[in-house]
């Protein structure tokens, strides 16, 4: 498609108006104007193009959001049709639109069953938000206004919403942001690869629930709301808890009596081989974050779930006739409901969520055999989500240098081997491609990231930072 082709002039005008004007989300902002925009003009399936006509495989789907790959021409018909039937339509008050209506019956019907209502936003972040003040809400309406202490896990990631920010726990979003909130607190994260019980799971998922009380005895339980965590924690690089672990601190956070929320943003709509990650363990969580593949990047659109008891925690405990005032004049947008319909109808009938399932072991066998080269300490993997962990010393765990600038430098390796992926921190890499891809398109993916790593351990400096 060499429409969406810039000629060099075109590309450097573009380029400039992007250094002058465009703020980058979560980028170092000058350096961002040294640098210069990657453009991205087209995509089909698991494949890019950029401005200057590269072919790219992404196997990071978008920012792990774009779940049905490119191109897929019926999620387009529903956003056109819906938008020419009625672009708009207000949920507040008792407004609604029929994709609204029938996308919260579809949630609540695939979500786990603890899960009866749907409140519809325009992305992760603002669900996250949504479920704090919903919680902050619940307990002040139940007459247990004590409860207002939130705990999350280090290296969670929660989205950039004022208050999410805070449970978030990656430097960058708390620094300069005068963040974490004094009542936000974490426990440490279930990182088999770099906890002291190591490979031993139950003694991890033990140490894990051991760390939740602990907090929770600290604060004292009356003065505890909610424990938040991702099944898998996407940002914080792709960490990988036991099985067993997301059940046994549901059912921890229910001894405690506080309210168990799973942020599934990520793992939601199939990314790690189930629908949703809860139910590989047959979790019945009292609230549920989701967003990105609820319509797959298509349009933006969110969901905070919530059970009966919270829901009706937060109505009944409500002056009567009051509204709780919470609500955005985009929430339940008709346009991505339908979109979001679509894309749940394309996971399900339209067999998406079972290729899934059916290439995750070549995606698994093809991270597993990477796990002999010389870079790589760690392979982590469950559905189509993965990561490798890059170190200098596999005996210490050691990684690099940041001043080598390793996740810059990985990063351009792959857009010159043609492969977008995610680099976190300077040593983790990232894979979650569309849950499309097909077994070729991953033998393809595992050839080009195997010349990148093999270019990285070429270069000079990396060399001499390796033990031995
Ligand atoms: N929660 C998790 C687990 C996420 O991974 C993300 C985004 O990556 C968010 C929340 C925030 O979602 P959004 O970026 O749509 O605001």
């Amino acid at each position: 498609d060499h429409a969406n082709i810039a000629t060099p002039e075109q590309h450097a005008a573009l380029a400039g108006l992007d250094r002058a004007h465009l703020i980058h989300p979560v980028a170092p902002w000058r350096r961002h104007e040294e640098r210069g925009p990657t453009v991205l003009s087209s995509g089909h399936g698991v494949w890019l193009q950029d401005a200057q006509g590269r072919e790219l495989l992404d196997a990071f789907a978008g920012l792990w959001c774009v779940n049905v790959g490119y191109g897929q021409e019926s999620v387009v018909q529903a956003a056109v049709e819906q938008m020419r039937r009625l672009p708009y339509a207000t949920g507040y008050f008792h407004f609604a639109s029929e994709p609204a209506i029938r996308l919260a019956a579809k949630l609540v019907e695939i979500t786990p069953a603890s899960l009866t209502r749907a409140y519809l936003t325009l992305g992760g972040s603002e669900s996250v938000d949504a479920a704090v003040r919903f919680i902050v809400q619940y307990y002040n309406n139940t007459g247990r206004p004590a409860k207002k202490h939130f705990i999350a896990l280090e290296r969670g990631y929660h989205g950039s919403s004022s208050t999410g920010a805070g449970l978030t726990a990656l430097p960058v979003f708390h620094r300069g942001f005068d963040l974490p909130l004094a009542t936000q607190h974490h426990i440490p994260s279930p990182n088999p690869y770099r906890h002291e019980s190591g490979s031993d799971a139950a003694a991890l998922i033990a140490a894990s629930v051991a760390s939740l009380r602990a907090k929770v005895a600290q604060l004292g339980a009356e003065n505890v709301a909610a424990f938040f965590c991702e099944p898998v924690q996407g940002s914080g690089g792709v960490i990988v808890p036991p099985r067993g672990w997301l059940k046994a601190m549901a059912d921890a956070a229910r001894e405690l009596d506080i309210l168990f929320v799973v942020d599934e943003v990520i793992t939601g709509f199939g990314r790690t081989g189930t629908m949703f990650a809860c139910d590989a363990e047959g979790v019945q969580p009292d609230l549920m974050t989701l967003a990105k593949g609820l319509t797959s990047g298509y349009v933006p659109m969110g969901a905070t779930m919530m059970s009966e008891r919270v829901y009706a925690g937060i109505a009944d405990g409500a002056p009567a006739g009051q509204p709780i005032g919470h609500g955005a004049t985009y929430s339940a947008h008709p346009v991505s409901a339908a979109v979001a319909l679509e894309v749940i109808r394309l996971y399900e009938e339209g067999g998406i969520l079972a290729n899934a399932q059916r290439v995750a072991a070549r995606f698994a066998a093809g991270l597993a055999a990477l796990r002999s080269h010389p870079l790589v300490g760690d392979v982590r993997c469950v559905g189509l989500l993965g990561a490798l962990e890059l170190v200098s010393d596999k005996a210490s765990k050691r990684g690099f240098d940041p001043a080598l600038g390793l996740a810059d430098r990985l990063f351009a390796l792959g857009y010159q081997h043609g492969l977008v992926f995610r680099s976190f921190g300077d040593h983790v890499l990232g894979f979650a491609p569309a849950l499309t891809i097909t077994e070729a398109e991953l033998d393809v993916l595992f050839v080009r990231l195997c010349r990148v790593l093999d270019d990285a351990l070429a270069a000079p400096d990396v060399r001499a930072a390796m033990a031995g």
